[in-house]
């Protein structure tokens, strides 16, 4: 994906959408096979794998784009459910490379706070939001290097 520091083609409908003056918030957005960061935070991995998800939702293309987001405007549950997907991928990208089990569930906790806060309308509970993300995403660390045979370690 490629990051540019420019407002997305969407920027009207999601300016009042995500209260982002009123917010104060910085976020970026992803439209097609692009990351817009208007206001140029600093884009890390697990955001970048967040906003791949979204890419993906959209079919990487521009046409899907524009009713991805129509719909993500007009549909609180497909947003939800979109972001849901979103965040999962970020938390999985987080627990790449962290691999302590209570820094995970820190990050865990932390993305369960904006997929249930007043960016989305505060529309599900922390709880319900800790379910979307972390379900089946072992908090353990992985044990892909216990598969190692003895031999090759
Ligand atoms: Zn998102």
């Amino acid at each position: 994906m490629k990051i540019i520091i420019a407002k997305p083609p969407i920027w009207d409908e999601a300016n009042k959408l995500f209260r982002l003056k009123e917010l104060g918030l910085g976020v970026i957005f992803t439209y097609g096979d692009t990351i817009y960061n208007p206001f140029n935070i600093p884009v890390t991995r697990d955001l970048v794998a967040h906003e791949e998800k979204h890419a993906e939702q959209q079919q990487h293309d521009e046409t899907c784009a524009g009713l991805w987001w129509k719909r993500y405007v007009e549909d609180p549950a497909f947003r939800i459910e979109q972001e849901a997907q979103a965040y999962r991928a970020q938390f999985k990208c987080i627990c790449k490379t962290v691999k302590d089990r209570n820094n995970r569930a820190r990050n865990l906790h932390m993305l369960a706070s904006q997929l249930s806060g007043p960016i989305y309308g505060n529309s599900v509970t922390h709880t319900a939001a800790l379910q979307m993300i972390g379900s089946g995403v072992t908090l353990e660390p992985d044990q892909a290097r216990k598969e190692v045979p003895n031999a090759l370690q």
